[in-house]
């Protein structure tokens, strides 16, 4: 167990899971910051803060709230993107119609020039 340098308080199996075990359960010192790393925890001290723990926790929930929002966004996408596509075929039926209608323009003019229809 680890013991404190500034009050000689050593951890107990208690401490663990309310006290952080990068601080001092009795006189709340954050380890790091009072010794250099010498032991397993080395890696730890390395850490920009000694709360990294809990800013990667906090990081990895913004993430799950940004795949959520994403999901949800690909979802509202699925749905609203239906609405142009259907916009875009109706449009499409209104220019087949003009083209047809063109067409039969074309065919009345030359049948009035040939003298067919009179
Ligand atoms: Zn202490």
């Amino acid at each position: 167990m680890k013991k404190c340098l500034n009050c000689g308080y050593e951890r107990q199996p208690k401490d663990e899971g309310i006290i952080p075990t990068t601080e001092c359960p009795k006189c709340g010192i954050i380890y790091s910051k009072m010794t250099p790393p010498v032991n397993e925890e080395a890696h730890l001290s390395r850490e920009p803060k000694p709360v990294a723990g809990a800013v990667r926790g906090g990081i990895l929930k913004a993430k799950y709230i940004v795949i959520i929002v994403l999901i949800c966004a690909c979802g509202i996408y699925l749905i609203t993107a239906k609405s142009p596509q259907e916009k875009l075929d109706s449009k499409l039926a209104e220019w087949m119609a003009a083209v047809d209608s063109l067409n039969r323009f074309e065919e009345l003019k030359r049948g009035v020039e040939s003298g067919e229809i009179t």
